[in-house]
């Protein structure tokens, strides 16, 4: 799968008269394009969510008018809300070209009070795992830095973070981050802002399907979000079976990426691994898994987590014992394992499953 520039992935998103999004910008890009004032003000009074939610932040008529003749200042629209009975809510949220994307919020009221936002980074996606809705839409396009960028704004400003939350950010809705990681590294940046919202890259998880070109890229990357790898299965066959990035890209060639990542002190790897009956969820699995691992088995986190069955996919959930030996035998072999439901099960949360019955 080498890359190109003529890959459909690689289709430039629309830009409003050939503005650039004022959400892409950093504070020095404000200084380069000449805003009015202190460009560090002007960021952090654009960034700054709280104050928005208790009315329009103050800024000034010079600085208004700057931005709407010289950026592009809109943000995707929020279309439709879908509380869960587990506390998250699921949005599909509308492009500035009607396109839609699903992102969902997940608040965390238990010890310290935390919010995750899970986002988007394609329109669809390329990498058509088997399993996955979003996979069976294709890939339509890349999310610009920019609807990265506003998409989070868009979500904080609609539901919360309430105050004394701490915020952390997956990339693990609709794409294949590493297929846009030249917007979803600026996003980071731009998030990442201290005059802004301050996300550290290490609030900050993108997952991959084993885009290992991505991996090594990104590995290079500073700041450097934290990596999760989606796995699914344990050998070669069964793994090129459900994700195709496998043909290119197969177990020994993946770990070898992740021995090359050069690991940060604090640094962990998440391990995603999605139950499916009958499929990928034996005692040698398990084993195998264990095996894989190695030397990461200790330190990092492996999240099981049981398929969340839905219409585009014919695959389903284990049953509980059969997760519970899958869980235990991993655990025998010294990995920190936590099975995880997908939040907002009741509210067909699987990935692209709202916008994928829309379309
Ligand atoms: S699981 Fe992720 S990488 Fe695979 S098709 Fe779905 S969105 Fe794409």
């Amino acid at each position: 799968m080498a890359e190109t520039a003529l890959m459909p992935w690689d289709r430039p998103a629309p830009e409003k008269a050939g503005k650039p999004s004022v959400w892409s910008l950093l504070p020095e890009d404000f200084e380069a394009m000449g805003a009015p004032g202190r460009a560090a003000h002007l960021f952090n009074r654009l960034h700054r969510v709280h104050l928005w939610k208790e009315g329009a932040p103050w800024i000034s008529k010079a600085l208004r008018e700057w931005v709407a003749t010289e950026t592009d200042a809109s943000l995707p629209e929020i279309l439709e809300r879908h509380p869960s009975m587990d506390g998250s809510t699921k949005l599909v949220l509308r492009l500035s070209d009607g396109h839609r994307i699903e992102a969902v919020h997940m608040p965390r009221k238990v010890r310290s009070p935390r919010v995750t936002y899970c986002i988007s980074s394609q329109v669809g996606c390329a990498m058509g795992c088997t399993f996955c809705a979003t996979g069976a839409m294709g890939i339509l396009r890349n999310l610009t830095a920019g609807e990265i960028v506003g998409q989070v704004i868009a979500l904080m400003r609609d539901l919360g973070p309430d105050r004394g939350e701490q915020v952390t950010l997956v990339f693990m809705g609709m794409g294949e981050p590493l297929h846009n990681l030249d917007h979803v590294h600026r996003a980071i940046r731009v998030l990442g802002e201290i005059e802004g919202l301050g996300l550290s890259a290490k609030r900050i998880t993108v997952s991959t399907s084993g885009l290992v070109s991505g991996i090594e890229k990104l590995a290079r990357l500073r700041p450097r979000p934290l990596l999760a790898l989606s796995l699914n299965a344990t050998h070669d066959e069964a793994r090129s079976a459900t994700m195709p990035v496998n043909k290119v890209w197969n177990l020994a060639r993946l770990r070898q990426a992740l021995d090359a990542w050069g690991l940060q002190r604090g640094e962990k790897f998440t391990f995603e691994y999605v139950l499916l009956a009958g499929v990928n969820d034996t005692p040698e699995d398990a084993q195998r898994l264990g095996d894989w691992l190695g030397d990461l088995r200790r330190g990092h986190n492996v999240n099981l987590i049981p398929m969340n069955e839905h219409d585009h996919s014919t695959f389903h959930e284990p049953a509980e014992d059969r997760i519970q030996a899958f869980s235990d035998r991993l655990k025998a072999q010294g990995c920190f394992v936590t099975v995880r439901r997908s939040r907002g099960r009741d509210v067909r949360a699987a990935c692209g499953q709202l916008v994928k019955e829309k379309a």
